[in-house]
Order: structure tokens, then C-alpha cells, then sequence
């Protein structure tokens, strides 16, 4: 059986008295990796928030690797990635020093500490690219690169989970594509659960293997593939719209 790294149940959430979310259930396997998606102030962010332990539901439940975030303490095993990074810029720190400032360490025993502390980093910085410019002050980065030193933070830990939060707004087509390609390898090789926030919906079935799509309530949750045959999708992003979200796929 697969396990089961988030559950939500009948989940519920209002700012005040206005609701956001309304019975939101779903649950996310391991490996799995979904595109969240759905119109500006569909609840989007405030989902991820309240699966981070950041806000609380109102109704419903939530449980992440089987524990109530708010009561949750395995940090390393998640990645997390804000929509709008509250980073300083202009704070005098290298692109190393940024990286290992995501670093939980769970393995407490290690003989070399500083060693093995530096094969992690050196890790993460591979995988995004970073090596040769890791001794650069962050402002000095280009908006891409910055946005692959704070990739290369939320996968330091090598998380289980990984949850990203309109990702690729600042990054350049090309930066985009590669991007995408690592998440694409953490996903299949390290079988990192992928949980991506996007507006676009016309090109995450390339990547992402389901589709969440909420409106305040889920209006699908499945396979592209499922996706793309429902006729009820068809009728409500209109028949042209949901070949254009499938055509791609
Ligand atoms: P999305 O990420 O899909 O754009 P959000 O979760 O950010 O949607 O927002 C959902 C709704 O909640 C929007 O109408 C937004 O204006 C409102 N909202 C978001 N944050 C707050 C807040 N801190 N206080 C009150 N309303 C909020």
C-alpha cells in the first residue's frame, strides 16, 4: 500500500466570516505529484497554509504523515517553498550560507559533522545548478538564480514532501523548463511528493501526474487523464478550454 503523506477531511476555513474553503476533501499518496490549481482567490494559498499548520480549519481534518500539523514537528520532512519570499535581498549572505539555512538536521550521530553537513549542501547545490556561484553575496543573483538558491533551501533535507507555491513567476522560459525537469527527477528518482501551486493550468499536465482544481470547493480531483475524458469538465471550463488544458498533455 501507499502511504498516505496528506489526508484532508471535510475541511473547512473562513477569514472572519467569509469563507474560503468549503469541504475540501482530498488525500496525496507518496510520489504523487499535483498541480494545484484555480482562479485568483480561490483558496489556493490558504489550503497550503493550513496544511503547513500555519492557520487553523475551522471545520474538518487534516493529517500530514499521519499527524495534526499543528502538532507537528518532523520540519525536514517537508519543503517548502512561499509564494512571496519575505527574504531580505540585500542580507549579506552567500548563496551557501542561504542554502544551509534550511538545513534541519535529523540525523544527530554523525562522525563528521561539518563533513557530512557539506555533502548535503553540496547536494542541493548541484542539483540546482548553484556550484559555481555558491560563494556569491544573494544580492547579486539574477531573479532566476535566486529562485534556484531558494529551490535549493526547501530541498535541502531531502523532503518527503515538497510544496511550492506559484514557483516559476520570476524565472525566464528557459530557467522555467529546466525548473520543471528538476522537480520532474526529485519526483521519479528520489520519489519526492510534488505538491505545485500554478495559474497555469495550460501546461502542469505536462509535468504533474494529477489535478487539483479548487474554486472554494474541489471541482476535480484525479488523473489528467480522468481529467481530460470527464464530460463534466467538459461542461464547466467549456469544451475548447479542457482541450487546451489536455491537448499539451
Ligand atoms: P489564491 O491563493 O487561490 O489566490 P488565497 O488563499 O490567497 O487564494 O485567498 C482566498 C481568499 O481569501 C481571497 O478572497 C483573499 O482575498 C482572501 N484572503 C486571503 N488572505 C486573507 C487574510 N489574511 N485576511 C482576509 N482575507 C484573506
Amino acid at each position: 500500500m501507499q502511504m498516505s503523506i496528506l489526508n484532508v477531511k471535510d475541511l473547512s476555513f473562513r477569514y472572519n466570516k467569509i469563507e474560503v474553503l468549503n469541504n475540501i476533501s482530498f488525500y496525496v499518496n507518496s510520489g504523487d505529484y499535483i498541480g494545484l490549481v484555480g482562479p485568483n482567490g480561490s483558496g489556493k494559498t490558504t489550503l497550503i497554509k493550513i496544511i503547513l499548520g500555519i492557520l487553523k480549519p475551522n471545520r474538518g481534518t487534516v493529517l500530514l504523515f499521519g499527524v495534526n500539523p499543528l502538532n507537528f514537528k518532523d520540519r525536514h520532512l517537508i519543503g517548502y517553498l512561499p509564494q512571496r519570499t519575505h527574504f531580505n535581498l540585500y542580507f549579506p549572505a552567500t548563496v551557501k550560507e542561504v542554502i544551509s539555512s534550511g538545513l534541519f538536521l535529523k540525523k544527530k550521530r554523525v562522525k563528521n559533522i561539518d563533513r557530512f553537513i557539506d555533502e548535503i549542501i553540496n547536494e542541493a547545490m548541484k542539483l540546482m545548478d548553484l556550484v559555481e556561484i555558491k560563494n556569491i553575496l544573494i544580492s547579486e543573483l539574477s531573479g532566476g538564480q535566486l529562485q534556484r538558491v531558494l529551490v535549493a533551501r526547501a530541498i535541502v533535507n531531502e523532503p518527503d514532501l515538497l510544496i511550492l507555491d506559484e514557483p516559476t513567476t520570476a524565472l525566464d522560459p528557459e530557467t522555467r523548463e529546466r525548473f520543471f525537469q528538476t522537480l520532474q527527477e526529485l519526483n521519479k528518482i528520489k520519489n519526492t511528493t510534488i505538491i505545485l501551486v500554478t495559474h497555469d493550468i495550460g501546461s502542469i499536465g505536462k509535468y504533474a501526474s494529477k489535478l487539483l482544481y479548487i474554486d472554494k470547493s474541489i471541482i476535480f480531483y484525479g488523473s489528467f487523464e480522468d481529467f481530460c475524458a470527464s464530460k463534466d469538465m467538459g461542461s464547466y471550463f467549456g469544451e475548447f478550454a479542457q482541450h487546451l488544458i489536455c491537448h499539451r498533455h
